[in-house]
């Protein structure tokens, strides 16, 4: 049979936007569908759109400790529809930038709803047609979409895509969940003014993370003045003159059973999307609400592959886009290839930042036992805060295998932890051995040599 494509993926974000234009390089016939904004929730609702507030927040913490550096100035206001409008040119661009880019890949960027109707065949409904398209492989890259609590008032709250275009920045700001998405945006709002208060069922934030840093995160985010209520949930959102009461129910005596607040952010993990894909028609099976895939992506139906958030394996825009590529090469290419999740390294831009690679002390300890490991840990005032007088100190922390003197994880808080890690990230991944770490010779004076001096 001969097909429109090679390869239609449905979804131009990270995951869709990667496999494609790799299909590309090997001279494949492409297709793209999307059905909102190219660039998914990376560029447009999730990750750059963020980091851009946390770096409008960094201008408020880096004010605060001017006076120490000799500024003498009023405190500056900010002019919060201005940062939003700004951050919205900036995504127009990048939009624009990216459908360009997969054009000049020679990918066909086509606009509509895509749905299947059988393993080969896509139904896109576009805003002026309905066309049938075929294709000999299909990608499904669809991303996912934020859950919602099922509490009374529930509508009352917003999700983080609502986050980059509020009218104004909240003054009493409370979120639910104290996953990476949920603690960013606490943090960005605490530092840019906010009085804010975050819940999680845990009795540490971080659900994932290494305990210690954990731990250090939370500490710190109460040091700052956030307010953070471990093990108690969401009980109903309601509506009153003062705001929105937000009833609470906790574990721990002492808390309190309600807070109001301007905004209510539920930040409550993301779901595939799903739903009106025709998974059924073209055979693909889900599991736990995601597209079942094996370890190449391939789903139920041959010649159907899934990748990034809709698998929910990896959530991370890195992770969908070497999945998009794997396919790709793995199709193509000499030898199929496999993604290595184990040393995918991760941030949560919180202020302190935080960020960590390869095991936790906890996973390392039930695959090694607590004697197979050593713990390399420390805690430092960097140089600025110790000139500052404020700021957490950072945290540092190596994981160990005592046989092989393997690094088996790190994990961070304080200044540029994400660049440090992700850089020390290739040397793990390769196999470092603390011992090698250790002679590795620093930069000085930067918070990153303390971890050469560690072992
Ligand atoms: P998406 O980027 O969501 O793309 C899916 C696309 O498919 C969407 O554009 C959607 O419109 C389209 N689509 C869906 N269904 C159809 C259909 N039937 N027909 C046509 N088109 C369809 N990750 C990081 O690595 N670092 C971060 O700092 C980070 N911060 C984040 C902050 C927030 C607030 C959020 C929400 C996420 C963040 N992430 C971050 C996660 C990251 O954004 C996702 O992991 C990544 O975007 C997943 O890429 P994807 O290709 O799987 O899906």
């Amino acid at each position: 049979m001969a097909f429109d494509y090679d390869i239609l993926v449905i979804g131009g974000g990270s995951g869709g936007m990667a496999a494609s234009k790799r299909a590309t390089t090997y001279g494949k016939r492409v297709a793209v569908v999307e059905q909102t904004s190219y660039g998914g929730t990376c560029a447009n609702r999730g990750c750059i759109p963020k980091k851009l507030m946390v770096y409008a927040a960094d201008i408020a913490l880096s004010w605060q400790s001017a006076p120490a550096f000799g500024w003498d100035a009023p405190s500056p206001t900010l002019q919060w529809s201005k940062l939003t409008e700004r951050i919205q040119s900036h995504i127009d661009s990048i939009q624009q930038s990216i459908a360009s880019s997969l054009k000049e890949a020679g990918v066909v960027v086509l606009r509509g709803h895509a749905r299947l109707k059988d393993p080969h065949t896509v139904i896109v409904s576009g805003d002026a047609e309905v066309q049938e398209i075929t294709a000999e492989t299909i990608i499904l890259a669809v991303g996912g979409k934020p859950n919602r609590l099922d509490i009374p008032g529930a509508d009352h709250a917003i999700v983080s895509s609502d986050m980059f275009t509020l009218e104004a920045r909240p003054e009493r700001f409370a979120v639910i969940g104290g996953g990476y998405i949920g603690v960013e945006f606490s943090s960005m709002l605490a530092a840019l003014g906010a009085k804010v208060t975050i819940l999680d069922n845990s009795p540490l934030i971080l659900s994932g993370f290494d305990d210690g840093l954990r731990q250090a995160l939370q500490t710190a985010l109460c040091d700052r003045g956030i307010q953070v209520l471990p093990e108690t949930t969401a009980k109903a959102i309601e509506k009153t003159n003062s705001g929105l009461q937000l009833s609470l129910k906790s574990d721990r005596d002492g808390l309190p059973t309600s807070v109001t607040v301007d905004k209510v952010l539920m930040a409550v993990g993301r779901k595939p999307n799903i739903e009106s894909l025709g998974l059924e028609a073209a055979g693909v099976d889900t599991k736990d609400g995601a597209i079942a895939v094996n370890d190449y992506s391939q789903t139920s139906q041959d010649n159907i592959y899934a990748v990034g958030d809709c698998t929910n394996r990896l959530p991370l825009t890195p992770a969908a886009i070497a999945e998009g590529k794997a396919v790709i090469d793995t199709l193509y290419g000499d030898d199929p290839l496999q993604v290595d999740y184990q040393w995918i390294p991760s941030a949560v831009f919180a202020r302190p930042e935080s960020a960590a690679v390869g095991l936790t002390e906890t996973e390392a300890q039930e695959k090694f036992g607590a004697d197979g490991i050593r713990i390399l840990s420390t805690r430092f005032q960097p140089l600025k805060h110790q000139f500052t007088d404020s700021g957490a100190p950072v945290l540092l922390k190596l994981i160990v295998d005592s046989v092989t003197d393997r690094v088996l994880g790190l994990h961070m808080m304080g200044e540029h932890a994400a660049d440090t890690v992700q850089a020390a990230a290739i040397a793990i991944k390769n196999g470092i051995t603390a011992d090698k770490l250790g002679e590795t010779v620093g930069i000085h004076p930067t918070t990153a040599e303390e971890l050469l001096d560690l072992v």
